[in-house]
């Protein structure tokens, strides 16, 4: 399915992004606006509007590589947790929102503020080292 939402022009480098991993099928980044540092959206390159439409095994092969990537942004972060969110009222690709947390609620949508761009390629680069060393 074609789309030109934000996210497919991401995957296909027509805008740029703080990229942290890229297979075949899926694409993660940092998200500009964090909760905590190393916010990261994981996205399927294919496009699909709303999670639960996606076939069962791109769908299963979404959240195990949520499971993969998820150490490695919590060595690269030191948190406590990486939590999970998906809403995608903003973006409507697929997106699944692994976030550095250390206490209850940092996951609300109401904590997210701008990033600067240094440290978004500052965490970028620790998040690819520690993704490398997975
Ligand atoms: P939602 O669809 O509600 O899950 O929100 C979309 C998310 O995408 C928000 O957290 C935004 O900060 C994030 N976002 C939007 N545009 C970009 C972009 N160009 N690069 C990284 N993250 C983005």
């Amino acid at each position: 399915m074609k789309s030109d939402d934000i996210f497919c022009k991401i995957v296909a480098g027509e805008i740029p992004s703080y990229k942290v991993y890229e297979d075949n099928d899926f694409f993660a980044f940092l998200d500009i606006n964090p909760v905590n540092p190393g916010h990261t959206l994981l996205i399927p390159k294919e496009h699909y509007k709303y999670l639960f439409d996606m076939p069962n095994e791109l769908y299963s092969a979404l959240w195990l590589k949520a499971k993969d990537l998820a150490p490695a942004i919590q060595r690269a972060t030191g948190a406590k947790r990486i939590g999970v969110v998906v809403e995608g009222f903003a973006v409507l690709h697929v997106h699944i929102h692994l976030a550095p947390i250390n206490s209850p609620r940092e996951l609300d949508s109401t904590n997210q503020k701008p990033a600067n761009p240094e440290d978004l390629a500052e965490m970028t680069k620790k998040i690819k080292t520690e993704i490398a060393a997975s």
